[in-house]
């Protein structure tokens, strides 16, 4: 929003309160009658120093390149920088990410994939099979060529092979967040991808649409 010059207005949005352990609120911000900082952040320092951690001051705001030191097992040594600490704190780790909460008001649960898990991402499968049909045309010698190759690879990925690769991280997916055995997993898809198969007939719509059809019937 602009005002009558073309000026943008600006809003000062304040970060909601933190609790403390014991569940009572910790304001992030001096009272608007403190006498020298009024409604001013307070700082890290000071917000861990009222958690009790006394020394807070004379640490550093963060270790170089926030790569805080780690014994010989990976496991970080102590309380070396404020950003460190204030990271360990379980009201600032339990704070669920704005797609989490976004998933949550429209009821749907998401489900994180583990880092470096790229078998559990059917992206990843879409763009090998692109990638194998790239590699088989003539080299690019212009970047008119490169865009075509790249759009006629990426258009090569057959629409059968998107569902397979998605059941299949699906399932693998499933297997991994419910410790569930892999054949239960594909039993339990075939049956739900099965039904909607079925509904789907019934109502003349295309086969295609059928396995993805059947993801969003699982819970
Ligand atoms: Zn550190």
């Amino acid at each position: 929003m602009t005002d009558s010059t073309g000026t943008a207005l600006m809003d000062h949005i304040c970060m909601c309160n933190a609790h403390f352990t014991d569940g009572h609120l910790q304001p992030l911000y001096y009272p608007s009658d403190h006498p020298t900082h009024p409604s001013i952040f307070k700082g890290m320092a000071v917000l861990l120093e009222e958690h009790g951690y006394h020394n807070a001051c004379t640490l550093h705001a963060e270790c170089k390149g926030f790569k805080c030191a780690k014994n010989d097992t990976g496991e970080y040594v102590g309380n070396c920088c404020c950003r460190h600490i204030l990271f360990k704190l379980p009201d600032f780790k339990n704070v669920p990410s704005l797609l989490t909460s976004l998933c949550d008001l429209y009821g749907v649960q998401a489900l994180f994939l583990p880092k470096f898990s790229p078998e559990l991402n059917p992206i990843e499968q879409c763009w090998g099979f692109a990638k194998r049909t790239y590699r088989e045309f003539l080299p690019s010698s212009t970047i008119k060529d490169l865009i075509q190759n790249t759009h006629e690879a990426l258009a090569s990925v057959p629409l059968v092979s998107i569902h397979k690769y998605v059941y299949s991280t699906y399932c693998l997916t499933l297997t991994h967040y419910f410790h569930l055995d892999l054949p239960i997993v594909h039993s339990v898809m075939k049956i739900a991808t099965g039904r909607v198969s079925m509904a789907v007939k019934q109502h003349g719509q295309h086969a295609d649409t059928k396995v993805t059809e059947g993801f969003h019937q699982m819970p």
